[in-house]
């Protein structure tokens, strides 16, 4: 078994699939330290740049302070702390939703979620570039997993009409992760209520960022109780963990059904404080929205002349297509070499090789110029 794995790895290696770790040794932020260099960063998920803000470090602390580090247990037997408690109660009414239940992670939300709502004889219907979480999720439900092209109303509307599934519901990514677009939300509720059908929303990429901070349904003026909504704490949060929200009796059913929510500890109590301060200053600062919009402004600016291949997205994921795996990892090599750390996404990830550039509030106009100035040097090299 040993060799066959090692040919395995030989085999991604030659392919250019090979993935390695960095050790990050400090914080997040747009400079990282990674073997005693300073890089610039842009492929962290922390768009407004509170991974590690004072306000979260020290809510974290003060909740350690107060409540010690483990949780001690699951949420069902004894783990449920207040921190816990405010934070799903904050959450929902940010959201203008009945109820929330927190997660200790998306995927671990995608899965207790969809598991718990579907079952054989049912069917889900899944936008095919949905994250892996929630393809995961959809194939441990065992309902019948229908998957249609990207965006495609057509096709998924095409799949419904013909659909005789007891119950039915359509998964979906508001914001893409590895492509940045929008997935069409107000379509695809019109289509949830003609086919009877629930609506779950995963908005890892939305919340914090769109819709006044609200995210994605806010973004849209969506509202329905038909809707499932996930946001995670680790993107835009910067925290980890994940809350999901809907009507009550969607809550309470996930309460004793969502697996992944009951056969796990509880995440620490300082995790939940921490995301409680995000959330304050998500409902408040309007301010980190309009400088991350004039990050993105300015890189798609810089670059429109180029012959890079950027991606119509409006979002902080800005990737640029390539040719192959190959040469996304030069590229992303040759950055690497000038200080500046993007991340090469290569298949099974995505089905093509691209730059993933991600941009953050707490960017600079200098730092986003040094990437632009960097990519435009090395084009004659990629093109
Ligand atoms: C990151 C991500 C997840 C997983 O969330 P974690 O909290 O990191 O486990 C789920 N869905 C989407 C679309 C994501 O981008």
């Amino acid at each position: 078994m040993l060799a066959e794995l090692e040919a395995g790895l030989a085999e991604l290696s030659e392919q250019y699939l090979l993935r390695q770790r960095r050790v990050v040794q400090g914080p997040q932020g747009t400079r990282v330290q990674v073997d005693g260099r300073s890089l610039l960063n842009f492929c962290s998920n922390d768009y407004l740049g509170l991974a590690n803000d004072a306000r979260l470090r020290s809510a974290a602390s003060m909740a350690i302070v107060h409540y010690g580090v483990g949780s001690g247990a699951s949420h069902l037997v004894c783990g449920h702390q207040l921190p816990h408690e405010q934070l799903e109660a904050r959450f929902a009414a940010l959201l203008g939703l009945p109820a929330a239940l927190g997660f200790g992670s998306g995927y671990m939300a995608n899965l207790g979620v969809i598991t718990a709502l579907l079952g054989r004889g049912d069917a889900v219907f899944a936008d095919k570039l949905n994250h892996a979480s929630l393809n995961d999720a959809c194939l441990l439900s065992r309902a019948d997993f229908q998957r249609f092209a990207h965006n495609d109303l057509a096709a998924l509307e095409g799949l419904l009409a013909r659909c005789t599934a007891r119950r039915k519901l359509i998964a979906v990514d508001a914001v893409y992760s590895m492509d940045g677009d929008l997935a069409p939300l107000p379509a695809l509720l019109a289509l949830a209520e003609r086919y009877d059908a629930w609506l779950y929303v995963d908005d890892a990429h939305g919340f914090g960022v769109l819709g006044e901070g609200r995210g994605s349904l806010a973004h849209w003026g969506l509202s329905s109780p038909r809707l499932i909504y996930l946001a995670t704490l680790g993107k835009a949060v910067g925290g980890a963990g994940a809350l999901v929200a809907g009507p009550q009796a969607v809550i309470s059913w996930l309460q004793n059904k969502a697996r992944t929510a009951i056969y796990t500890t509880a995440a620490l109590p300082a995790q939940a404080a921490a995301a409680l301060a995000a959330l304050e200053i998500i409902a408040s600062d309007a301010g980190r929205r309009s400088q991350l919009q004039a990050r993105i402004a300015q890189l798609r600016t810089g670059l429109a002349a180029s012959s890079y291949r950027l991606l119509d997205s409006p979002t902080p994921i800005q990737p640029i297509l390539l040719d192959s795996s190959a040469q996304a990892l030069q590229l992303a090599q040759a950055l690497w070499q000038r200080g500046i750390w993007v991340a090469a996404i290569r298949p099974p990830t995505v089905p093509s090789a691209r730059l993933r550039i991600t941009l953050s509030a707490a960017h600079s106009e200098a730092e986003v110029a040094s990437l632009l100035a960097a990519l435009l040097e090395l084009e004659r090299d990629i093109a």
